[in-house]
């Protein structure tokens, strides 16, 4: 299933795609804060969001 994960803080998409990726990862490569709203981004969970959806 596609995986989808955003900034908790204003819905910028960091990832989608079909390959499952590991969230730390994810922040990781924005160097860990959301490049949209300057979110600082721990390596939680409480963070980001994945979200799984259906491609249509
Ligand atoms: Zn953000």
């Amino acid at each position: 299933m596609p995986q989808r994960i955003i900034c908790s803080g204003c819905g910028y998409v960091f990832y989608e795609g079909n390959t499952v990726k590991s969230p730390n990862d994810v922040i990781k490569e924005y160097g860990g804060k959301c490049p949209k709203c300057g979110k600082n981004l721990k390596f939680t969970v409480d963070s980001v969001e994945v979200r799984g959806y259906q491609n249509r």
